[in-house]
């Protein structure tokens, strides 16, 4: 069916309003679908987006989803929207087709789909990937997850271009026809398990990225990853791995401290790992990932190597927060579960004070030991998962608590000697005490900034 034929004339309900929710409806629109956005949000948290949806005449409701959406011919669910949703469960009764946001988005890309999933690293991956496909003269657009919604930039994408688009778990438990080109699954660790109840559910709906996809297209999988490589994915798709060891079948690998591609039984040096601008392990790792799709797109190994000498991340990620009186503030705000605190406590190589905590996702803080130890000098808890934390390492660490971020940041200022390291690595949600993690970001970079502030002002004074 094309995309005319499933969204001409069609009544189209859509779950969701913020970000996704729009560019779905305003894509529906363009297609001359007949779209009805729906929220619980109450109509004055949603200014901008009924703005825009007023400016269509595209209908919608507030403050809750109603039994208009039943009356529809099928369902467009925003990521943030649970599949026990009532209203879900009852269109699910009634037999309406449910889509997700990328699924309804992919109907109308015209170019390559590359489709990044895993429990870390996405936003990394797809944001190099960008950067890659785009340095490589390819018509190259990013979104997803991250930045933009898909149904924003399905209709850009020109049949010769890309679109490299983050997906998330949520996206693809309701997928149905999703057939990315690419797809990729860079690793699995528990995550989610409040939502998704099981670590089995949570593998399952990240291995439907490759459902879809036929023998013509591309899963690339993480050899390193020992749940990946012991469980069976049920997909059509020529596998490509990657790994940051050597190997002789992986199509990037590292090999004497050099990032490896192979291409036709054709093995040739990229770039010496000393040299890629992205620091850590679980960083070496995205850039292999992002060598093997590039890759399979035939984008050349100098192109690849002069990317990754200059691609510096994505705010929130192991993000240099600024130096203050000698001692280093890493932002990893958006490390919100526990794998990835593990990366970044393996990633800083000073000893340094950890300031973790949030709103927990049932996940075990354990490993945090293992990967702390001998190298963290104190903890500062805070946030919901405050107790959960001291009665997970306290015995292990010296564990503070903290009621804002801002005092997390004094506490350990005040303890920290000049070339250790103060990091925000929460292993946790935000929602308890912040809007998002970008937002927890902002805050701790705040706080460095007026700590520095105030330092200057300190070294003037006592200069005077
Ligand atoms: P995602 O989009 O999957 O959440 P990000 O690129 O935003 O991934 O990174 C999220 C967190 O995970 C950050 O704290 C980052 O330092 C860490 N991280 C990035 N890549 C990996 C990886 N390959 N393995 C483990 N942790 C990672």
């Amino acid at each position: 069916m094309t995309v005319e034929e499933r969204i001409k004339d069609r009544q189209i309900g859509i779950m969701g309003m913020a970000r996704s929710g729009v560019a779905a409806a305003l894509l529906a629109d363009s297609f001359m679908g007949k779209p009805f956005v729906s929220d619980v949000k109450e109509a004055q948290l949603l200014t901008s987006e009924i703005a825009r949806l007023k400016a269509v005449n595209i209908p919608f409701e507030t403050g809750g989803h109603t039994e208009k959406l039943l009356s529809c011919d099928y369902l467009v669910v925003s990521p943030g929207v649970p599949l026990t949703n009532e209203m879900l469960v009852k269109a699910q009764k009634k037999g309406i087709p449910i889509f997700s946001e990328i699924e309804f988005a992919s109907w109308a890309c015209r170019g390559k789909i590359v489709a990044v999933t895993g429990s870390n690293g996405k936003t990394t991956t797809t944001a190099l990937l960008g950067e890659i496909f785009s340095e490589a003269g390819f018509d190259a657009f990013v979104g997803g997850n991250i930045g933009l919604p898909f149904s924003e930039i399905a209709l850009k994408v020109p049949s010769n271009g890309i679109a490299v688009v983050e997906v998330s778990n949520f996206q693809l438990e309701t997928i149905v026809d999703f057939q990315p080109d690419i797809a990729m699954i860079l690793n699995i660790t528990p995550d989610h398990l409040d939502r998704h109840g099981s670590f089995e559910n949570y593998k399952k709906a990240k291995y439907r990225i490759a459902e879809n996809q036929t023998a013509k297209q591309t899963l690339i999988l993480n050899l390193d990853d020992k749940v990946l490589t012991s469980d069976t994915i049920a997909t059509d798709a020529r596998i490509s791995y990657f790994t940051t060891n050597d190997s002789t079948t992986a199509v990037a690998f590292v090999r004497d401290n050099f990032l490896w591609g192979r291409k036709d039984a054709h093995e040739f040096s990229i770039i010496d790992t000393a040299e890629i601008l992205i620091p850590g392990p679980h960083n070496l790792q995205n850039a292999a990932a992002a060598v093997t799709a590039s890759l399979s797109c035939d984008v050349k190994a100098d192109t690849l190597a002069k990317v990754l000498k200059h691609f510096s991340g994505v705010e929130h990620r192991m993000e240099n927060a600024g130096t203050v009186a000698g001692i280093n503030f890493i932002n990893d705000s958006k490390a919100t579960n526990v794998d990835a605190v593990c990366f970044a406590l393996r990633s800083v190589k000073t000893p340094l004070y950890l300031i973790t905590g949030g709103r927990d996702k049932g996940a075990d803080f354990s490993p945090i030991i293992k990967y702390g130890k001998g190298k963290i000098k104190g903890v500062v808890a805070i946030g919901e998962a405050k107790d959960k934390i001291f009665d997970s390492f306290g015995q292990s660490f010296p564990v503070e608590f903290a009621d804002s971020l801002e005092d997390a940041v004094r506490i350990t200022f005040e303890q920290a000697i000049p070339g250790e390291t103060i990091l925000l690595s929460p292993g946790c949600a935000s929602f308890d005490m912040f809007e998002n993690f970008e937002h927890r970001g902002r805050v701790f970079k705040a706080a460095v900034a007026k700590l520095k502030n105030k330092t200057n002002e300190n070294e003037t004074l006592s200069k005077k």
